[in-house]
C-alpha cells in the first residue's frame, strides 16, 4: 500500500525526516508514537502530498509522489486523512461537509452523493445531526463526521493525525470505537496517537519515532513489555 524508502525533508535548514523506510501492506493497522516534535505529523502529510519530501522515494500503491499533479490527483482519492481539530467546513451543514468532495470532485449527482454521506454518516452514528453546522456538534461528534467525510470519498488507506488529541476524555471513546470498527474491517490504517490502548487492541505494527527518525518498531506487546531503546522507554514511562 505505502512504501517510504529513504526518505529525508527539511524544513528551511530543520531536518525533520532522516532516512525513513516503512512499508505497509494492505490491511495493517500501523500506531505511530513519539514525543511532540518527533516529526510524526509530517511524516504522514508526505504520504498524501500535504507536504513534499526532498529525498528518496514516497510509493502509494504504485503511484510515485512526484511533482506530477495527475500523481497527486490519484493519491487524494485513494488516502483518506483525520486531523487533529476536524478541519470541516464551519458554513456548511454536516451533510454538505461530506457531500462536497462527491459533487464537486467526483462529479457525482446530489442525490447519490447525499446517499452514500447518509449511509456512512449512520455507520458513525451521526446520521440524525446530518442538517446541523459543526459549531453546533460536540467535538467527538464532529470528529465523527471529519471520519465519515473521509470514508465517503471510498479511500484504500486513512491516515489519522492524534484524532482524538483535541477531545474531552469523555468523547474519546466515542471517536476511538468507530476507529477500531474500521480496522475490524479491515480498513489500511496509519495512526498518530498517544492512545495506547488503541495501540494494543488494534495495531499490528507500532512505531516510535524521535527527532524525525524511526527509533524502533515492533509489535505491540513486545513494544510496550520490552521496549528495546533507551528513548522508547523514557517515553513510554512518561505516557504509560
Ligand atoms: P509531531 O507531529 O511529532 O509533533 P511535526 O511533524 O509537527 O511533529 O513537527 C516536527 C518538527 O518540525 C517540529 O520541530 C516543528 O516545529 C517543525 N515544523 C513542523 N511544521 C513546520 C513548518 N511548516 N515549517 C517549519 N517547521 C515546521
Ligand atoms: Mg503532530
Amino acid at each position: 500500500m505505502v512504501t517510504l524508502r529513504g526518505v529525508n525533508k527539511w524544513y528551511g535548514d530543520f531536518h525533520v525526516l532522516r532516512d525513513i523506510d516503512l512499508t505497509v501492506t494492505k490491511g495493517e493497522r500501523i500506531v505511530i508514537c513519539g514525543p511532540s516534535g518527533s516529526g510524526k505529523s509530517t511524516l504522514i502529510r508526505c504520504i498524501n502530498r500535504l507536504e513534499e519530501h526532498q529525498q528518496g522515494d514516497i510509493i502509494v500503491r504504485n503511484t510515485p509522489l512526484t511533482n506530477d499533479l495527475k500523481n497527486i490527483e490519484t493519491i487524494r482519492r485513494e488516502v483518506g486523512m483525520v486531523f487533529q481539530h476536524f478541519n470541516l467546513f464551519p458554513h456548511l451543514t454536516v451533510l454538505e461537509n461530506c457531500t462536497l468532495a462527491l459533487i464537486w470532485v467526483r462529479k457525482m449527482p446530489r442525490r447519490q452523493a447525499e446517499e452514500i454521506a447518509m449511509k456512512l454518516l449512520a455507520r458513525v452514528k451521526i446520521q440524525d445531526q446530518a442538517k446541523k453546522y459543526p459549531g453546533q456538534l460536540s467535538g467527538g461528534q464532529q470528529q465523527r463526521v471529519a471520519i465519515a467525510r473521509s470514508l465517503c470519498m471510498n479511500p484504500e488507506i486513512m491516515l489519522f493525525d492524534e484524532p482524538t488529541s483535541a477531545l474531552d476524555p469523555e468523547m474519546i471513546k466515542e471517536v476511538l470505537d468507530v476507529m477500531i470498527e474500521l480496522a475490524e474491517e479491515g480498513m489500511t490504517m496509519m495512526c498518530v496517537t498517544h492512545e495506547m490502548g488503541f495501540a494494543r487492541t488494534v495495531a499490528d505494527r507500532v512505531i516510535f519515532m524521535d527527532a524525525g527518525q524511526i527509533i524502533e518498531e515492533n509489535d505491540p506487546e513486545t513494544f510496550f513489555h520490552h521496549p528495546q531503546s533507551e528513548r522508547t522507554k523514557l517515553f513510554l514511562s512518561q505516557i504509560l
